[in-house]
């Protein structure tokens, strides 16, 4: 095992921060490239391996993501948790910029992705009922609060197919519909997690209202936020990174057991 704990940085995180013995690796899958060479090292204790999900230089529009790769390469290291920070809309008024959010719950609304390894003559179906790891996120929550941040414990995250914004009546719809928070890369990276049977959970920096309220949001507003976020973001995932539980308690490595029809 190279890594117990892998990092798919988001928007506005490109590199792992200061990880001790850092080296890069290089990896090609089954599944063609991952974003970018992965960074091994150790943080806090543990040994992770860190991946920006949109290369270093945000070159990869969220529908280009090679999300498969991304998840095998993680796997080839032996990773069996994932922390994946991600930029969101928000679509609650109690949910402004520079609030963090752990969904528990998403809606996918993407429409080009190779959302699964199923496929050419295996079948499985896996249950998504649930879809984030309970130990993850119970890290990922006492992360937050132990470095004093304003943290939301359960949502919906709406993941639209992007790279475009929403129309306001998009907007309006999902608030309607339930949703919480609105992204562009939660789908298929963590189903993608579950079939591989890897622990999964995100952790979401809102950066902005989408197009429900007043001003509609741009990319120049999402990366202000972002860069005033950066730090406490990155003081989350040190302090998951630290938090989660050594032993598997979970059923996430099951996650395929009854898949099979
Ligand atoms: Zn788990």
């Amino acid at each position: 095992m190279e890594a117990e704990i892998g990092i798919i940085g988001g928007t506005g995180m490109y590199d792992p921060g200061a990880l001790e013995g850092a080296t890069e690796a290089e990896i090609e899958t089954e599944y063609g490239s991952p974003s970018g060479p992965v960074v091994l090292g150790t943080l806090r204790g543990r040994r992770v391996a860190f991946l920006p999900r949109h290369g270093r230089g945000h070159t990869i529009a969220p529908h280009e993501i090679n999300y498969r790769a991304n998840i095998a390469a993680m796997r080839s290291l032996g990773v069996s948790r994932i922390i994946a920070p991600s930029a969101v809309g928000s679509l609650r008024e109690e949910l402004g910029p520079g609030r963090f959010v752990v969904p528990d719950q998403f809606v996918d609304m993407t429409r080009t992705r190779r959302g699964t390894f199923s496929g050419g003559g295996s079948v499985s179906h896996v249950s998504m009922a649930d879809p984030f790891c309970p130990e993850a996120r119970a890290a990922a929550l006492s992360a937050a609060g132990g470095a004093g941040l304003g943290v939301t414990d359960g949502g919906t995250y709406i993941c639209i197919e992007g790279p475009r914004f929403s129309t306001r009546a998009e907007s309006r719809l999902f608030r309607a519909a339930g949703a919480d928070i609105i992204g562009m890369t939660l789908v298929p990276e963590c189903q993608l997690a579950r079939e591989a049977r890897i622990c999964y959970v995100t952790v979401a920096s809102v950066t902005d209202y989408d197009a429900w309220k007043g001003e509609a949001v741009t990319a120049r507003e999402v990366r202000s936020t972002l860069e005033r976020n950066a730090a406490g973001a990155r003081e989350i995932v040190a302090r998951t990174v630290e938090g989660m539980p050594a032993e598997r308690r979970c059923s996430c490595a099951s996650s395929m057991d009854d898949a099979d029809i």
